[in-house]
This record gives C-alpha cells, sequence and structure tokens, in this order.
C-alpha cells in the first residue's frame, strides 16, 4: 500500500500546480482521459483520484475481462466426463520434457481445462501425501517385492513411512507443472497414459515406460522415492486433489476443442 505524504502547511497554489502535472503524467503514462480538463483544484484532484481507481481496477483485471467474465462455478460434468489432475515431477521438469509429456494428453483428444507452473512447499506436500499412505504404498511395493521372488523384511506401514518422506522431498525439489485434464473417462484414461508407478515395468509408449527406467530396488537402495516422471490421479483422489491445485477461477472448461467438434462437447 503506498503512503502519500502531505505537507503540513500547504501553498495552495504549489499542490494545485503538483496536482495538475500529476493528472498529466497519469493520463500520458496510461493513456487516460478525463471527459474535461480540470479548472480547479477540486476537478483537478476528482481527476486524479478517479484515474488511480481506474489504474488499480485494471492492475485487478486484465482489459476486457469485464466481457468475458465467467461464471465462478463450472457446470456439472455431463455423464462419463471426468476431471482429473496430472503434473509433471520436479525430474521431469529438470529434464525439459514437460512439452512432451503435455502433447501426449492433448494428442490422445484429451481437454487441457488449466495449467501451471509450481514449486510445492512442504505443507502442500504432507497433505498430497499423508502419514495415511503408507500402509498402502507399502502394500503395494511388498507385492511388487514378492512378486520378483524377493525378500520383503519390513512391516508395511514402516517401508511406506520412508517411502513417504522420500516422496515429500521428491516433490518439493524443484517446480511441478500441473496440468487439469477433462474428458471422457479421464481418470483411468490419464493413468493408462501415464503407465506403471516402476518405470522398469512401466510399457513402452508410457509416460513413465519411455522417459524413465528407475525401479522400486533401485530407489530404494538410495533411500529415494522412485522418480516416474509424472503424478496421475486416482479415482479416488482426482477431485480433492484438482481442488488443492487449481482454484475455479484457474480453470477454463468453457471452450470447445476441435476434437470436441466431431465427438461432442465434454
Ligand atoms: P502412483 O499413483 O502410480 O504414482 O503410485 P502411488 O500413489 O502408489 O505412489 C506415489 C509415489 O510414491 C509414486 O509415484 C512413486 O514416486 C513413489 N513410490 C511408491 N511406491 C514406492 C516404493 O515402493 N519405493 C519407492 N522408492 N518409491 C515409491
Ligand atoms: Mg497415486
Amino acid at each position: 500500500m503506498p503512503v502519500v505524504y502531505l505537507p503540513k502547511e500547504g501553498d495552495r497554489r504549489e499542490m494545485y500546480r503538483e496536482l495538475l502535472a500529476l493528472a498529466k503524467e497519469l493520463r500520458e503514462k496510461y493513456d487516460i482521459r478525463f471527459s474535461r480538463d480540470a479548472k480547479d483544484e477540486l476537478e483537478a484532484l476528482y481527476g486524479i483520484m478517479k484515474a488511480l481507481y481506474e489504474i488499480t481496477k485494471m492492475e485487478w483485471e486484465p482489459k476486457g475481462a469485464e466481457k468475458k467474465k465467467r461464471k465462478r462455478k463450472s457446470k456439472p460434468l455431463k455423464k462419463g466426463i471426468e476431471r482429473t489432475l496430472l503434473f509433471v515431477k520436479p525430474d521431469g521438469v529438470r529434464r525439459g520434457i514437460v512439452g512432451e509429456i503435455i502433447s501426449r494428453i492433448e494428442r490422445a483428444g484429451l481437454k487441457i481445462i488449466g495449467l501451471k507452473m509450481v514449486w510445492l512447499g512442504e505443507d502442500w506436500a504432507k497433505k498430497h501425501y499423508p502419514d495415511e499412505m503408507a500402509a498402502k504404498i507399502g502394500a503395494k511395493a511388498k507385492k511388487a517385492f514378492l512378486a520378483q521372488g524377493k525378500e520383503f523384511p519390513w512391516t508395511e506401514e514402516e517401508y511406506g513411512k520412508a517411502i513417504l518422506e522420500a516422496l515429500r522431498r521428491y516433490v518439493t525439489s524443484a517446480p511441478i507443472v500441473a496440468v487439469a485434464i477433462q474428458g471422457p473417462r479421464a481418470i483411468s484414461k490419464v493413468r493408462a497414459i501415464v503407465g506403471d508407478t516402476a518405470p522398469s515395468k512401466a510399457a513402452p509408449g508410457t509416460i513413465r515406460g519411455d522417459f524413465s527406467c528407475d525401479d522400486y530396488e533401485w530407489a530404494d537402495v538410495q533411500t529415494r522415492a522412485i522418480m516416474n516422471v509424472v503424478h496421475a490421479s486416482d479415482s479416488e483422489g482426482a477431485e480433492r486433489e484438482l481442488k488443492e491445485m487449481f482454484s475455479e477461477d484457474e480453470l477454463y472448461p468453457d471452450y470447445t476443442t476441435l476434437y470436441e467438434e466431431l465427438l461432442g462437447e465434454f
């Protein structure tokens, strides 16, 4: 908030001159026209106040925003249409493959309705990867270990906890690029495009299969999370995760892609 210092005992002529000079400067800088030229202090002051008001308003809202303003609430989704969140994890961003990843979503015909780069903090990581997730991650890892004929000498909980901590370090280590996606069965479709959690197992043609070769065992040896390039919500988390990452104002579902012209608007 700018502070304006007024002279204690002003020379009114001097103040008048300053006001007019200020008005002139503002008019030129912001190309603002007053409906008539100021003839006295009151009018000059009025003009300046108006101009300042318009300028701050312009800074809040981009030009033309008034007309394009959307309703804050999105329409309910049509039957069979889902929204989901994908984000390029720090390894994907640092490797410069953000474009490659987003283009796979685009070429599948899914609709991108939000996009942004964020450097996630500890709070977000704790919320997104809460302690309650430990058991689930541990169980998944145990299954993978046993399937490979390997021992699993930890409890699911303690293994999961260590992974969670590593995961929080990983997602906060560099910015991520978040993508909000909408389309027919978008949640499972995006998960399919992304591939298996372990890139070593993920099928070629999937994002994780094509852009990483990391493996549970190799990651565990170094006590770090598997670097699998992207996160994609599952059906349990999609709605909540999307809400946590994007506000309503940051989503743009109300445009029609060319593909929707063939399939019907979603
Ligand atoms: P996703 O939904 O396929 O991403 O997998 P999860 O939700 O089960 O796990 C979240 C993330 O934790 C994964 O994307 C990995 O980065 C990491 N992760 C999960 N399980 C393991 C594990 O057993 N070992 C290691 N090192 N990382 C894991
Ligand atoms: Mg998951």
